[in-house]
């Protein structure tokens, strides 16, 4: 038995609650030491079609015959959740006030999203929440889970299915990833319809899971993209995406592209089907070396 472990479980023993350490036992409880796999078989006909073929890789988009992320059981989630002192708290388990609805028709709207219990969860038919104050270069953290009791006949991209879209453009997808095959660039922590995370860390339903996000912005010159975004994602503390270069705007099919934008614009939270929570938002801009 490990140091750690010998002291929580000593502190577990005292007569008051220790709010970290019953999040821990909970996780420690909920996480096997193996992942465990129901085997699940890919269905050929989830989600979009298979697109165009990916430069410099030897996959279409969404191409079935690209393997799943190998399964990673991440470690134990940081008992501090509070933000750094110069970060934007975009939703602290209270209300929506920095969001806004926008319908699939681009108007915006008050927020239909639902409060309850310290997080915000998408209902069905609700649409995408965007953040009323615009961003380009951040650092962005998120929590997110898909709630226990789906029904059991989703599955692939219907299970769960949400996202993290930075300035409305670029989605890193939100799905119930533990146990439920899809496309490999549709699964959770994927940069969708480009690559896969380099590992699936997601933890089972009912479960939070967190999301650090290293962004930066593409830049253009006129109509001529300069420089291309890029993502840098720790999946529960793991590095999926290590500094990686976007094709351009994630669209349906057949392959992004870019189209010139503004240097900061609205995150998005994706309206799809969910059921998905989230809690504990907030945002950093990155200004650079003696900004
Ligand atoms: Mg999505």
């Amino acid at each position: 038995m490990t140091n750690r472990r010998k002291f929580v479980e000593l502190l577990t023993l005292l007569p008051f609650s220790v709010p970290f350490l019953e999040m821990k036992a909970y996780t420690q409880a909920a996480n096997p030491a193996v992942a465990q796999s129901s085997g699940r078989a890919l269905d050929p006909a989830d989600g979009s079609p298979v697109g165009g073929q990916l430069p410099d890789q030897k996959w279409k988009v969404h191409d079935r015959s690209r393997p799943q992320a190998r399964q990673v059981v991440p470690g134990l989630p940081f008992a501090e959740e509070r933000p750094p002192s110069d970060a934007i708290v975009l939703f602290d388990g209270k209300d929506l006030s920095r969001w806004m609805t926008r319908g699939r028709d681009g108007k915006l709207s008050e927020p239909d999203w639902k409060v309850e219990n310290g997080c915000m969860e998408l209902v069905p038919k609700a649409g995408s929440l965007v953040t009323k104050e615009a961003f380009g270069d951040c650092q962005l953290h998120l929590d997110w889970m898909t709630p226990t009791g789906m029904d059991a006949s989703r599955h692939g991209q219907n299970r769960g299915n949400s996202g993290v879209i930075l300035m409305g453009k670029y989605e890193i997808q939100v799905l119930s990833s533990y146990d439920n095959p899809t496309y490999a660039d549709g699964a959770a922590g994927a940069i969708y319809g480009l690559y896969p995370p380099m590992v699936n860390p997601c933890r089972p339903e009912g479960e939070w899971n967190s999301y650090d996000v290293v962004f930066k912005a593409p830049r253009f010159e006129g109509d001529q993209l300069r420089k291309a975004a890029s993502i840098t994602l720790l999946f529960n503390g793991v590095m999926v995406h290590d500094h990686v270069e976007l094709l351009g705007s994630t669209v349906v099919l057949p392959l992004a592209k870019y189209q010139p934008h503004a240097p900061e614009l609205p995150l998005m939270l994706q309206g799809h089907d969910g059921p998905v929570r989230y809690k504990n938002i907030w945002i950093r801009r990155l200004m650079g070396y003696d900004a």
